[in-house]
């Protein structure tokens, strides 16, 4: 049975073709540049081989068209008739208060997606675009939405009200959502697997740390708390996103600096975090580098990032009444074991110690803890494909 996982960015679309029976990833791909007269698709298949389409995509729906057709080629496709497609499971940032788990798309669904759109202006317009387009293309196939926020409805009151006019929460839905839902569950699952225990009775912190980066309080297997907000912005410090300032910052920016709104939302989103504060880069790998070198401003980056970590695993702990297990995923959780360590530097009063030997590793699944831990610390590589996949296996499952 195979699943095709479509995630739709405003220019650029990804996909993964799971066969479920096995977990096996069939073939995935890129097409990025939608809407430029040099579009291009790069297509990988089992073997790794590559396959690159240069045209022009002018919309999502040929975009689609463009993956169907390479999905069915002769020399690089890996399937014979589109009806081998069982489902496809749509990642969809946004799903509001509506929508707690993965859903069924049909019209209704669509037209609360519509009404999501105030809440992530970037993001749901391009899903919606991918879903309509796919719906078009394959009318027969059923269609999953996966939602980034879903995860994170079982947060109490507490915990996503934010202390402002209780009015605006009421009248415009602002509240906290949190948002790498998807991966957070994931990799909390995977750890009760390897455990092989149930986290239904189990204090779990994530630690979701790539570009975007979000910290998720997992307490009997249900998110409680997590560092994202009404926003993707907030939270810890990211690779160019500023995460929790003071809001007057964004004022202040506006009346004082000269900046336009868009120009201050710019610079809180892209030109802050990591980036902003060292001016070398928002990739880890450089940042680390030159550190190393002596760059003052790049060590104070990484320093600031891993502090506010550190505040938010304690606040974490504090929140559940202890912290049995933390995990580290996304691009720097599985790759950088110099940020797995610091963060977790001085943590043994709430019983973390790490093993700097089990912590240098990259990309796969390794308790890095010391046997004397008395919380367990792990690495788990994140695979929100293979996630979105089962829950749109398991949406059909239960119709
Ligand atoms: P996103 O999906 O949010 O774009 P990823 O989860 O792919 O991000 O993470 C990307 C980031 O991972 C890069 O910006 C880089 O900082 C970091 N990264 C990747 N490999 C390494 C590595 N070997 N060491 C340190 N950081 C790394």
């Amino acid at each position: 049975m195979k699943i095709l996982v479509i995630n739709c960015g405003s220019s650029s679309l990804k996909y993964q073709l799971i066969e479920m029976n096995t977990e096996e990833v069939m073939c995935q791909g890129l097409v990025e540049r939608i809407g430029l007269a040099d579009s291009v698709l790069t297509h990988k298949n089992p073997i790794g081989k590559k396959y690159v389409v240069n045209g022009k995509f002018t919309n999502h729906k040929e975009a689609i068209n463009i993956v169907l057709e390479t999905l069915l080629d002769k020399k690089y496709g890996v399937i014979q008739d589109i009806n081998e497609i069982y489902a496809v499971g749509h990642r969809v940032v946004h799903g509001g208060e509506k929508y707690s788990n993965s859903v069924l798309i049909d019209d209704e669904v669509l037209c609360h997606l519509e009404e999501c759109i105030k809440l992530a202006p970037i993001h749901n317009p391009p899903n919606i675009t991918g879903i309509k387009a796919c719906k078009e293309l394959m009318p027969n196939t059923p269609m999953i939405a996966v939602f980034d926020t879903a995860f994170h409805q079982t947060m109490p009151q507490e915990a996503y009200i934010y202390p402002i006019e209780y009015s605006l929460y009421e009248k415009y839905g602002i509240r906290k959502y949190g948002f790498h839902g998807t991966s957070h569950k994931y990799v909390s699952q995977k750890l009760g697997e390897v455990l092989n225990r149930d986290i239904k009775d189990m204090k779990i912190i994530s630690c979701h740390l790539g570009n975007g980066a979000s910290i998720c309080a997992i307490k009997d297997g249900k998110s409680i708390d997590t560092s994202m907000g009404f926003t993707p912005l907030a939270g810890i410090a990211m690779g160019t996103r500023c995460g929790n300032i003071d809001p007057s910052i964004s004022t202040f920016l506006i009346e004082e600096c000269g900046y336009t709104p868009e120009e201050a939302s710019d610079s809180l989103n892209k030109k802050s975090g990591v980036l902003g504060i060292s001016g070398v880069s928002s990739d880890f790998r450089d940042l680390e580098k030159s550190a190393l070198e002596g760059n003052r401003r790049a060590k104070l980056a990484l320093d600031i990032f891993y502090y506010r970590i550190r505040g938010q695993i304690a606040a974490y702990a504090a929140h559940m009444g202890g912290v049995d297990a933390i995990i580290f995923t996304a691009g720097i959780g599985e790759n950088s074991s110099i940020t797995r360590k610091s963060c977790l530097e001085g943590m043994d009063f709430l019983g973390i110690k790490i093993d700097d030997k089990w912590n240098d590793v990259r990309g796969e699944i390794v308790e890095i803890s010391t046997e004397d831990s008395q919380v367990k610390v792990f690495v788990i590589p994140t695979n929100e494909e293979l996630m979105i996949a089962n829950e749109t296996l398991e949406v059909l499952n239960n119709i």
